[in-house]
């Protein structure tokens, strides 16, 4: 069996998809501040996280 995708939508349309969970919050976190400047915990971010 294949590692699980972990992907995360932000509010704007925005997606990532990873394996790795750390990489989906460091993309995401980076998009909120550069995009909306938002500043998003890993929390946050891990509860917008949907299997892929
Ligand atoms: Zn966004």
């Amino acid at each position: 069996m294949s590692k699980a995708m972990q992907q995360a939508t932000c509010s704007c349309g925005f997606s990532v998809t990873s394996e790795n969970r750390n990489e989906v919050v460091k993309v995401i976190q980076g998009h909120a501040h550069d995009e909306h400047g938002k500043a998003m915990t890993r929390d946050d971010v891990l509860a917008m996280m949907r299997p892929a």
